[in-house]
């Protein structure tokens, strides 16, 4: 993995600042936000930008904790390392068990957790298809049928062996051999969600985390006025927002086709797998955004809700007290759960309401 080596600025870049005054609207406007000179610390992590926004006047060393604890999760859980906690659960697959941190063990439990919610949809055993299609990799193409059936027996969320958490040993087993766990979906949420922590512990009450558009929007602003995300317009560059969610205290994450992907003979194939047909998440959403209290559901959900499609993932999300959704269709269609219609403005007159 790419490793960006840690920028801590008390007066951020030019090309910074625009990039989180596009990204976190704030009520008080862009001059106002200047006078403010809210903390920004940014790195890579996690395979994305991440970027702490606070004001304290002990940020840097608040942020650098932040980082420190953002680190560990990636090392236990990243799959561009071979002695992860998951690498190493996968390379043990159908042979033993292995031991696994209390983080890593959460997380997983989670990720089968919202595995059953979503039936399947979200799947952390995808591992050998996210593998197959390599996407992101510049090494992507279309794999053969025989090969994607081959990938597809393997992913069962269901085979994934969570043994009891007792005696503070947390063991997981890969029953087949070729399966293999891929926390992509779930692990940044999470992180969101342990960011927040570790700034409540030092007493900030308030703040932005960005981690690559996994946003955990947390307390509200100084004046009390919830926290203004942009949400990205999927077919725009970076940057360019079709709405703006009105939040205090949520995370808000988004995954869609438009980031990572590959063209192939004129179809687009991204990084959501479908794990009932093997392929790409193909049924007319552009983009989903989940707002919810956790982060590493909301991250789970946007994944398995993009999978699930229009109609399947919103009917989920209505029967869930306290999350709610945005979802964008390739015809420019907004559809969003009851929760969100007065806080959600559609900023953008390409996109009409159903
Ligand atoms: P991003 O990480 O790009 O913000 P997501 O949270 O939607 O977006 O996660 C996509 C990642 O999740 C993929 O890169 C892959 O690692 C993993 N993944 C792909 N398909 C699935 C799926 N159906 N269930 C769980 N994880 C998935
Ligand atoms: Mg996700």
């Amino acid at each position: 993995m790419e490793k960006g080596k840690m920028v801590i600025e008390r007066k951020p870049a030019a090309w910074l600042t625009a990039l989180i005054l596009l990204a976190i609207f704030t009520c008080a406007g862009c001059a106002k936000v200047d006078e403010q000179a809210p903390y920004i610390a940014h790195e890579f992590m996690l395979d994305t930008d991440i970027i702490i926004n606070i004001e304290d006047s002990r940020a840097p060393q608040i942020s650098t904790a932040v980082f420190q604890r953002i680190a560990q999760i990636e090392k236990k859980m990243t799959l561009f390392s071979q002695d992860s906690e998951i690498a190493v659960l996968n390379a043990q697959a159908g042979q033993k068990a292995v031991e696994v941190s209390a983080d890593t063990h959460y997380v997983l439990t989670k990720a089968i957790a919202m595995s059953k919610i979503t039936r399947g949809a979200f799947d952390p055993t995808i591992g050998p298809l996210v593998k197959l299609w390599d996407v992101g990799s510049g090494l992507a193409r279309v794999p053969g049928d025989a090969e994607i059936q081959k990938a597809l027996a393997l992913v069962d969320y269901r085979s994934l062996q969570i043994n009891p958490d007792s005696d503070q040993l947390h063991t997981v087993f890969l029953p087949r051999l070729g399966q293999v766990v891929d926390l992509g979906g779930i692990a940044k949420g999470y992180s969101g969600d342990e960011a927040k922590r570790i700034l409540l512990e030092h007493g900030v009450r308030q703040g932005i985390i960005n981690l690559g558009g996994n946003v955990m929007a947390f307390g509200h602003k100084k004046d009390g006025n919830p926290w203004r995300v942009g949400i990205q317009n999927p077919l725009a560059p970076r940057g360019t927002y079709l709405g703006i969610v009105y939040v205090s205290d949520k995370a808000v994450v988004t995954s869609g086709g438009y980031e990572r992907y590959f063209i192939k003979n004129g179809r687009r194939y991204h990084h959501i797998i479908d794990p009932t047909t093997g392929y790409p998440a193909n049924n007319g959403l552009i983009s989903v955004t989940v707002v919810a209290d956790r982060g590493i559901e909301a991250d789970a959900l946007s994944t398995g809700v993009y999978v699930l499609g229009l109609t399947e993932g919103k009917q989920l999300i209505d029967s869930m007290d306290g999350v709610e959704a945005i979802f964008i269709t390739n015809e420019r269609k907004v559809y969003t759960t009851a929760g969100l219609k007065d806080c959600f403005q559609l900023t953008d007159g390409d996109f009409s309401y159903e």
